[in-house]
């Protein structure tokens, strides 16, 4: 029986758990998830192995230290140093990054989308910009401070902190900040957040699980939004794929995800 586990800190609100056992159950795939509150990022290599995990997801705060904690890193992941899947190769360490993807499959609905204002600027926030910048999307940061934008100013991206925030129009506002997540926070102040909404088409938030005051606002405002369960779903589907080396099917694994959902 394989073992599977997500860290992040806070944990408990993960649904990766129910997401995957959905699969491994109902596709009888011998293995098992579950969740490791890790409060220190620079433990997360040796709890990994010391739970003799097969793969792992790894959520807030933790993406960035998971790439430094991985023997390789694969793909999209490499160009970004932020990591949310492990696999566990042959004692190896793999590092993949499935948001990016994850996110695109969420608003596939709203395309075309040619201009976006991503909220925060950490790991999911340098995930969605660099993808954004690969599909030629405009991309401007807003983050409440100044130290993490640096890396958004070398891709070349708009950068703006609360203080010299001049708005635009934008096809899509994505709130990547954990505002919301444990709290009733906005991702930046009302008035800015009203402004931004007067003047964009769609509205995302990378939360899950509840409407945040950031979507709450949208709502109220009449824009199309949705939460960050499409994204969930996304990079779950992708991340599952990765853990059972591509032995279950796509569709199957996305419908038994999805079946989670109602659970
Ligand atoms: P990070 O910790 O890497 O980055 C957090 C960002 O949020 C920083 O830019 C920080 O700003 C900003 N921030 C935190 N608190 C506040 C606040 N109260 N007001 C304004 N800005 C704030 O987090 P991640 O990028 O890993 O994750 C961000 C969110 O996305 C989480 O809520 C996570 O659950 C969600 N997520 C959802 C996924 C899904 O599948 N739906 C996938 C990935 C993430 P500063 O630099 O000033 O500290």
């Amino acid at each position: 029986m394989k073992l599977f586990a997500i860290f992040g800190d806070p944990v408990e609100h993960s649904r990766s758990p129910l997401m995957h056992n959905s699969v491994f159950k109902n596709l009888n795939y011998r293995a098992c998830y579950t969740r490791v509150h890790l409060k220190e990022g620079s433990k997360l290599r040796e709890t990994f192995f010391k739970l003799a995990l097969s793969g792992a997801n790894v959520t807030v705060p933790h993406k960035e230290e998971a790439f430094k904690a991985c023997d390789e890193v694969r793909g999209f992941a490499k160009e970004i140093g932020v990591v949310n899947t492990l696999v566990n190769e042959n004692g190896r360490l793999i590092g993949y990054n499935t948001d990016a993807d994850g996110f695109m499959y969420a608003i596939k609905e709203f395309a075309p989308i040619k201009n976006v204002l991503i909220l925060g600027a950490g790991g999911t926030a340098k995930a969605l910009a660099n993808r954004f910048l690969q599909d030629n999307i405009k991309v401007t940061v807003l983050n409440r401070s100044i130290h993490r934008l640096e890396y958004f100013k070398e891709l070349h991206s708009t950068c703006h902190t609360w203080e010299d925030f001049t708005v635009q129009k934008y096809d899509l506002v994505v709130n990547t900040t954990s505002a919301g997540l444990k709290d009733e926070e906005l991702p930046a102040p009302l008035k800015i957040i009203e402004n931004i909404l007067n003047n964009t088409s769609f509205a995302a938030d990378a939360i899950y699980g509840k409407l945040t005051p950031f979507l709450q606002l949208a709502q109220n405002k009449n824009i199309t939004f949705k939460d960050g369960a499409d994204m969930l779903l996304g990079q779950g589907v992708l991340a599952n794929e990765l853990f059972v080396d591509h032995a279950l099917e796509s569709e199957a694994i996305k419908f038994y995800m999805q079946k989670s959902f109602e659970l």
